[in-house]
């Protein structure tokens, strides 16, 4: 069997593949990240264990434990270094912890990267050979595969597309950089700058769409309300459109590949394809030189499970 390991702010989640690929069961427990990595790291444990006496299986039945972590990881040492998404764990050697318990081998990779190849192998890339896969979510990260391969680069940063610096006068980004990609499109920053508009401005609609929450809402609410026509909503979007096509039409310059798969879960709102996608599609069509952008831009098709798949494939090809 192959376990899969999908470690996330929220939640984390453990499926049990046959080596064919066939997803026997899954558990799931929550990260509750304040409590630490070694409440986590037990609990995994566990739930491995669990699974294993389910199923009459024991370790040496295990051909790999496969597991998409947010970045920053170190892929080839398995470490998870120093997740802002899980600010108490700090260089955490979970791929060693789990070898030595299991004796078996184990991948770790972030989990952007996890994904892309979930979208490559079960979902909107399947036949694809090479893509830039996109996940729009608390933070931004991507994966490249070319020749249906995940491309790491040489230091490990290939395909870390929130963090190249888009506009140098931008704000700061959780990383430390200046006007990364990410400061324009994630959830939270959609929030920071809608927040910021609403300082200044007075946008009824809005206000009558979140009522008494207008103090406290969310990338959902952002979408849910230019839906209805709120002006500022509609602008916050605009902004992150216009930074998403400027974002893509780089990477599209580099990589060139056969399609961006746009996921995450800003882009799993009901509405993202209107109000997200068609707009970058039809931005891309005005900035990008010869009119050459044929590149189709399309949503994920595995949505939450994008990681989860794509642990199995990291199984499969490592
Ligand atoms: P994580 O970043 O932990 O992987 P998600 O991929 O769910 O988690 O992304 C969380 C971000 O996506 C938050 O900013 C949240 O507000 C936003 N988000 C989640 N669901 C939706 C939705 N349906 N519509 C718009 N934004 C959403």
């Amino acid at each position: 069997v192959i376990i899969g390991i999908d470690i996330g702010g929220t939640k984390i989640q453990q499926a049990l593949f046959t080596e064919n690929g066939k997803r026997i069961d899954t558990l799931v427990f929550s990260t509750q990240v304040r409590q630490g990595s070694e409440r986590a790291i037990n609990k995994i444990i566990e739930n491995t264990s669990l699974l294993l006496e389910k199923y009459k299986l024991k370790p040496i039945n295990i051909a790999s434990i496969n597991i998409g972590a947010p970045g920053p990881v170190n892929s080839r040492t398995g470490v998870i270094l120093q997740p802002p998404n899980l600010p108490t764990w700090r260089n955490v050697p979970l791929k060693k912890i789990l070898e030595e318990k299991f004796n078996c081998k184990v991948n770790l990779d972030n989990d952007a990267n996890v994904a892309a190849l979930g979208e490559l192998h079960f979902g909107a890339g399947k036949n694809c050979h090479s893509l830039v896969y996109i996940t729009i979510s608390t933070g931004v990260g991507g994966g490249i595969i070319i020749n249906r391969k995940l491309y790491r680069g040489w230091n490990n940063v290939a395909g870390e597309v929130g963090h190249f610096t888009i506009d140098p006068s931008g704000p700061r980004c959780s990383c430390g950089q200046i006007g990364c990609l990410e400061t324009f499109i994630s959830g939270p920053n959609l929030v920071k700058s809608l927040k910021e508009k609403l300082k200044y401005n007075e946008d009824e609609v809005f206000e009558k769409v979140m009522g008494k929450k207008s103090e406290d809402f969310s990338a959902k609410d952002i979408l849910d309300a230019a839906g209805r026509g709120s002006r500022l909503a509609n602008e916050t979007l605009e902004v992150a459109v216009k930074y998403l096509a400027l974002g893509i039409s780089i990477i599209n310059y580099i990589v060139n590949p056969e399609k961006f798969i746009l996921g995450g879960g800003v882009i799993q709102n009901e509405k993202a394809e209107k109000l997200l996608i068609q707009p970058t599609v039809e931005k891309l069509g005005e900035i990008c030189h010869f009119k050459t952008f044929s590149t189709p831009v399309v949503k994920a098709r595995l949505g939450k499970d994008s990681v989860i798949w794509g642990t199995y494939v990291l199984g499969k090809s490592e």
